[in-house]
């Protein structure tokens, strides 16, 4: 029997009404999928019979007994962790370059830089994750709520982002501290210019979420008060305002424009 290991943040899944919901919500019918985390396999058993092409990324090798069984079937899969993978590279072997759709009950642990893996990905148009119900709340979260924060913003630049339905904790095995959600995001297209110049700009604004804008702005990138004043003022802004206060739209025109 394998015994579920905390290091690796394993919290199983087993009632299939809600796998196979997760699995459909996905949309995964003859796409090209990966999936971190299949653990026992849970998620992974309905979208091989779905799916196109499927390669699975699993960091425990004791899982094997559960998902070595699934190669027969088709399903392709990588022991190691995902965070150490080429995933272009695998992409291009695998996929031959084609599109792909993410999929993973996600280690909360390595939730943040497996998203920004995902993010970076040119290939992987699409990406239904369970997260933490706290941090899937701020993927979605809108200016002026208390949960609004840089991930947000990043997440709804380079997405369009869908709160898909809220997993309690009490579904898993071993159970959780805290509830969870799925989170679906689909990509948008995006300009590498304003790429370049928006993402350390929201970075630095949310830099002390208490602070104001322009005590961040300031701070960050080294520069006066005073013309960070004179930058706001061009753009009809208030100078108390803090970044908790402004819309990512209103965050791509300010990046587009600064100056500095
Ligand atoms: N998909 C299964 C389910 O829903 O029951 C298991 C989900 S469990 C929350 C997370 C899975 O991710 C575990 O199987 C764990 O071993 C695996 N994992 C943890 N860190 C990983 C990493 N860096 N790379 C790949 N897999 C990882």
């Amino acid at each position: 029997m394998h015994k579920a290991k905390k290091q690796y943040g394993q919290n199983f899944l087993t009632d299939k009404n809600l796998l196979k919901k997760i699995v459909s919500e996905a949309n995964l019918e003859n796409k090209n999928v990966i999936e971190v985390g299949p653990g026992k396999g849970a998620l992974t058993q309905f979208i091989l019979p779905i799916a196109k092409k499927f390669v699975a990324y699993e960091i425990d090798k004791s899982l094997k007994e559960y998902l070595d069984p699934l190669i027969e079937k088709g399903l392709t899969i990588k022991y190691g962790d995902f965070l150490n993978s080429d995933l272009n590279e695998d992409i291009k072997t695998f996929f031959n370059n084609e599109e792909v759709e993410f999929i993973g009950n996600l280690p909360y642990y390595i939730t943040s830089p497996i998203l920004f893996k995902v993010l970076e990905t040119t290939n992987i148009r699409s990406a239904t994750m369970m997260v933490q119900k706290e941090v899937g709340d701020r993927m979605v979260s809108a200016p002026n709520q208390k949960t609004y924060n840089a991930l947000s913003v990043l997440v709804q630049y380079f997405t369009n982002v869908r709160r898909v339905m809220v997993v309690k904790k009490n579904m898993f095995i071993p159970q959780p501290k805290v509830d969870s959600v799925i989170i679906q995001i689909i990509k948008k297209p995006t300009d590498e210019h304003v790429t370049e110049k928006f993402v350390p700009f929201v970075k630095a604004a949310f830099t002390q979420k208490r602070k104001t804008l322009v005590n961040n702005l300031s701070q960050t990138f080294n520069i006066e008060k005073a013309e960070i004043h004179h930058f706001l003022k061009e753009n009809q802004m208030d100078l108390n305002i803090r970044a908790e206060q402004i819309s990512v739209e209103k965050f791509i025109e300010l990046s587009k424009k600064w100056p500095f």
